[in-house]
């Protein structure tokens, strides 16, 4: 029998906040364990929650790039569990009217087209404490920093069928969350963990088999890892004539297969409530118009502009977009350049090169945008050649991004030599070093110019004029003695 895998992500993204979700306490990673928690983290009885304004101004900006309706009233319910790194036995979050209702994520399919994954919601909440496990012999630690990060949970519809379109779907969140600069998108540092649901079902059927739920994937190819090889497992069950348990298993990184962790609780079990300490969240229209404008330009929107404004080719815009940085960076040179082309292969081959080399981010590029438009408009007016352009005025640039361009051909003596008398001389000199070659590019070896410019590149640094310098030849070849 064949079978088909039927999808839903769930992903929770913490949201970079100064403070914590309903406290004044720091949200910041990586302190010493316990040192950002105050009674309010800690769940105290007495204390009261406070609705932190930057944080629910970034779950709509989420909402807004994936096209969700923004929900006006928003509600916060109390989910009831206890286990230790949850200090209230409840979690805050929404539960009857998520922030953000609807929308779409666009991923590619394997047959090369594209599909709409729809989401069913995106809700607002806590994160809870994190209990480290191997950190002492005997026990299990918390560490309460994390506790009351906030975080915004997106939820998809089971509209994905494969591992890959799973990993295209967290790859755009993922670059989402960058854009909107409401999340680093660290998987392996946990600011973006996403849980996978998996059945399948006969090929051609319609209802839905029983989901299995896999977390701990702290990469977005391990996402993909531990789908494949579930779906594996699950038709092998099938195939044994077992049933598929409703259960939550983890994903062990190391043999790529996943583990049972513990039946599934229903939302029954979590006695969802109103929250009564926290009141309603208005989001209006005009509120959701003024953040709307605080968006930056979307990739998708980018990369339709980059094809038809500036004409480049779907691959070199797909490469400028993948990170803000560099699309905004593109677009900073070409106010000053219009070869776009010729901008796109800079940012994209030579710049983003140095950047893989130093492990730096488009950001920290030391040359700015005008400076770099300079040093193209100079190849392209053939001041300097390309290749010393590349290999000469790049470097220096790198390491001298204030010197200016221009300055630096200048004071390092890079341009293109096109005084007439002085490659006449040198090319007389190159020709009477070679009687034989010259006789015998007279007498019809032609392909021998290429030795002879190439004599009188080596002689002149690289910077002889290489059209004059093939006229110069040509003539003095040409005329006989
Ligand atoms: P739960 O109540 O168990 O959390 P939800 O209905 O809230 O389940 O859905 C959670 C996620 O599971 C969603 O992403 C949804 O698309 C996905 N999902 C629901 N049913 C299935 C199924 N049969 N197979 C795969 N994924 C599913
Ligand atoms: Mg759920």
């Amino acid at each position: 029998m064949e079978f088909e895998a039927v999808i839903g992500l769930e992903i929770h993204i913490q949201l970079q906040t100064r403070s914590k979700a309903f406290s004044s306490d720091s949200s910041e990673y990586g302190a010493l364990p316990n040192t950002q928690v105050s009674p309010i983290s800690l769940g105290h009885p007495g204390t009261l929650p406070k609705h932190n304004k930057e944080a629910i101004e970034k779950a709509v900006k989420m909402g807004l790039a994936l096209d969700c309706s923004i929900t006006e009233i928003n509600r916060y319910a109390r989910k009831n569990y206890f286990y230790a790194d949850l200090p209230k036995g409840y979690q805050i979050t929404q539960f009857d009217t998520p922030l953000c209702v609807g929308g779409h994520v666009p991923v590619k399919t394997k047959e090369g087209g594209s599909k709409n994954v729809r989401l069913i919601r995106i809700h607002m909440e806590e994160d809870t404490g994190k209990s480290m496990h191997d950190q002492d012999l005997h026990d299990t630690l918390v560490d309460y920093n994390r506790a009351g990060t906030p975080l915004i949970e997106v939820v998809s519809e089971p509209d994905i069928r494969t591992g890959e379109e799973a990993y295209a779907f967290v790859t755009e969140i993922r670059r989402l969350v960058r854009y909107l600069d409401i999340c680093d998108g660290n998987m392996e540092e946990g600011s973006l963990r996403c849980d996978a649901n998996i059945s399948i079902r006969p090929k051609g059927s319609t209802a839905f088999g029983t989901k299995v739920e896999v977390k701990n994937m702290n990469s977005i190819s391990n996402v993909k890892r531990a789908i494949d090889f579930e779906i594996e497992r699950q038709k092998a069950c099938l195939e044994n004539g077992e049933s598929i348990v409703q259960e939550t298993r983890g994903f062990n990184g190391l043999n790529g297969t996943t583990f049972s962790m513990r039946k599934k609780e229903s939302n029954n079990d979590y006695r969802y409530f109103p929250e009564p300490d926290l009141p309603p969240v208005l989001m209006t229209q005009s509120e959701v118009e003024r953040i709307r404008g605080e968006m930056p330009e979307l990739p998708n929107t980018l990369y339709q502009r980059f094809t038809e404004q500036y004409g480049l080719s779907e691959y070199d815009a797909s490469v400028l977009i993948d990170d803000k940085h560099s699309a905004f960076f593109f677009e900073a040179v070409c106010q000053h350049q219009r070869n776009y082309k010729a901008v796109a292969n800079w940012v994209t081959v030579p710049v983003r090169g140095y950047l893989n080399d130093q492990a730096l981010g488009m950001q920290d590029f030391p040359i700015s945008a005008p400076t770099l438009a300079e040093m193209i408009a100079l190849v392209d007016e053939g001041v300097i050649s390309h290749s010393i352009a590349a290999q000469q005025l790049f470097p220096a640039l790198l390491q001298q991004p204030n010197a200016g361009a221009r300055s630096l051909v200048d004071s390092m003596n890079l341009a293109t030599n096109n005084d007439s008398s002085e490659l006449e001389s040198l090319a007389k000199e190159v020709l009477a070093l070679f009687p034989d070659k010259v006789e015998a590019y007279r007498s019809g070896k032609t392909g021998l110019m290429g030795l002879f410019v190439g004599e009188i590149m080596k002689r002149s640094a690289g910077k002889a004029d290489p059209k004059m310098t093939n006229g110069i030849l040509q003539s003095l070849l040409n005329t006989p003695e």
